[in-house]
C-alpha cells in the first residue's frame, strides 16, 4: 500500500515507559504506522542536555526500545534507531546553527525554562537543542511530524531554520516539516493532579507485575471530599474514574458513574475493579516484552538494522546539502 508521507517522531530514552508516555504518544505510535513511513528515534543525544550521569543511558535505551516493540511498532515496516548511532545529524545540526540567529534561541520560552529549571547547567546543546531537534527531522527528508498543541511553535521553529538554510544556500534540499496536529492526552498520576511522570514518581510502569499495578492503583488519589465509604463521591473530580473510561467496559464505567454518586461501590472496590481491567488490557503487552527482553541480542539486532536504514537516506541528505553549501 501506498503510504502517504515519511512521520519523524523522537524521544528521549527515559527507561521504563509508563502509562502516561503509553497513552500520550506510543499508542499514536503504533496507529501512525498504518498510513505512514514512521522514522522513531530515541534521542539519546538530547539527553545529554539534562542528565547529570550517563550511567543508565544504556540501559534505559533498551528498556525503551522494548517498550515500544511490545506495544507494536514494527521494525519490519517502521525505522527504529538510537539518534547517536546517525553522526551525519549532528553535521547537519552544525550547518543548520550557521543559519540560526543566536537571538531567537534564547529568546524562546522553552529556552527560558530550562535555565530556570537548571541554572547550574547551561550548557552550549541546551540552547542549541531547537537546532538538533530540526536536524534530526530533515535528516531523514520528514514530510510529517506528529505534535500536540502545544508543541506547534518548536516545529514552525525548525520550519524557519528549514527556509533560511534553503534561501541562504538558494536550494531545496531541505523539506519543510509539516504540523500533524495530534491529540496527546495528557495523563495525571496517582496524586490525581500533576501529569504521569517517572520523576514525580507518580506513575504506573507498563511492564509492572499486575501485584505492582494493583498496588500503585490502591495509592491513587480519589476524591478529596469523600472521606468515609457512606460518603457519595463524584467521579468527575476522580483520576480513577477517568482511567476506568479507558480502560473498563462501558457498563462498568456507568455502574461506577452511579454507585459512586450514592455511595454504592466504596473506593478501594472501585479501584480493585480498575486494577484488574487494567492488567487485563496490559497482558498481552508485557508477555511480548517479556519474550522480547529474553532475547536481547534481537533487540541490538533491530537497533543495529534501523541504524543501518536510517543511515541510507542520512547520507543522501547529507550529499545533497553538502553540495548546496559547496563544501570544497
Ligand atoms: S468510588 Fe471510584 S470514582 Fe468514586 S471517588 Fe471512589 S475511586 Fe473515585
Amino acid at each position: 500500500m501506498t503510504k502517504k508521507g515519511r512521520v519523524f517522531s523522537g524521544a528521549r530514552p527515559t527507561g521504563r515507559q509508563h502509562l502516561g508516555n503509553y497513552l500520550g504518544a506510543i499508542q499514536n505510535y503504533v496507529a501512525l504506522q498504518e498510513d505512514y513511513d514512521c522514522v522513531y528515534c530515541i534521542v539519546d543525544v538530547h539527553a545529554l542536555t539534562t542528565v547529570e550521569t550517563t550511567q543508565e543511558l544504556r540501559q534505559n535505551t533498551v528498556e525503551m526500545a522494548l517498550d515500544w516493540l511490545a506495544a507494536g511498532i514494527r521494525p519490519e515496516d517502521s525505522i527504529l534507531f538510537v539518534q547517536s548511532h546517525i553522526p551525519q545529524v549532528l553535521e547537519l545540526h552544525a550547518y543548520l546553527s550557521m543559519v540560526t540567529q543566536f537571538g531567537k534561541l534564547t529568546d524562546l520560552p522553552t529556552f527560558k525554562e530550562k535555565v530556570r529549571q537548571q541554572p547550574e547547567n547551561v550548557n552550549y546543546g541546551l540552547l542549541g537543542y531547537p537546532v538538533l531537534m530540526t536536524a534530526d527531522i530533515v535528516l531523514y527528508k520528514t514530510d510529517i511530524v506528529p505534535v500536540g498543541i502545544d508543541q506547534a511553535p518548536h516545529l514552525e521553529f525548525a520550519r524557519e531554520i528549514v527556509r533560511s538554510f534553503n534561501y541562504r544556500y538558494n536550494t531545496k534540499v531541505l523539506i519543510e516539516p509539516q504540523v500533524k496536529h495530534t491529540e496527546i492526552k495528557k495523563v495525571v498520576g496517582l496524586d490525581g493532579k500533576d501529569k504521569m511522570s517517572k520523576s514525580l514518581n507518580n506513575h504506573i510502569e507498563l511492564a509492572a507485575t499486575p501485584e505492582e499495578t494493583t498496588a500503585r492503583v490502591r495509592e491513587m488519589v480519589t476524591d478529596p471530599a469523600r472521606m468515609r465509604r457512606t460518603d457519595p463521591g463524584n467521579p468527575d473530580v476522580c483520576n480513577v474514574y477517568t482511567m476506568h473510561k479507558i480502560f473498563s467496559s462501558p457498563e462498568e464505567v456507568d455502574m461506577v458513574n452511579v454507585e459512586c454518586r450514592r455511595a454504592g461501590i466504596g473506593c478501594v472496590d472501585c479501584k480493585k475493579l480498575l486494577a484488574a481491567n487494567l492488567n487485563t488490557h496490559l497482558q498481552p503487552f508485557r508477555a511480548r516484552r517479556a519474550e522480547f527482553a529474553s532475547k536481547p541480542e534481537y533487540i541490538t539486532e533491530v537497533l543495529n538494522d534501523g541504524a543501518r536504514r536510517a543511515r541510507v537516506i542520512a547520507e543522501k541528505t547529507m550529499e545533497e546539502v553538502r553540495e548546496a553549501i559547496q563544501l570544497p
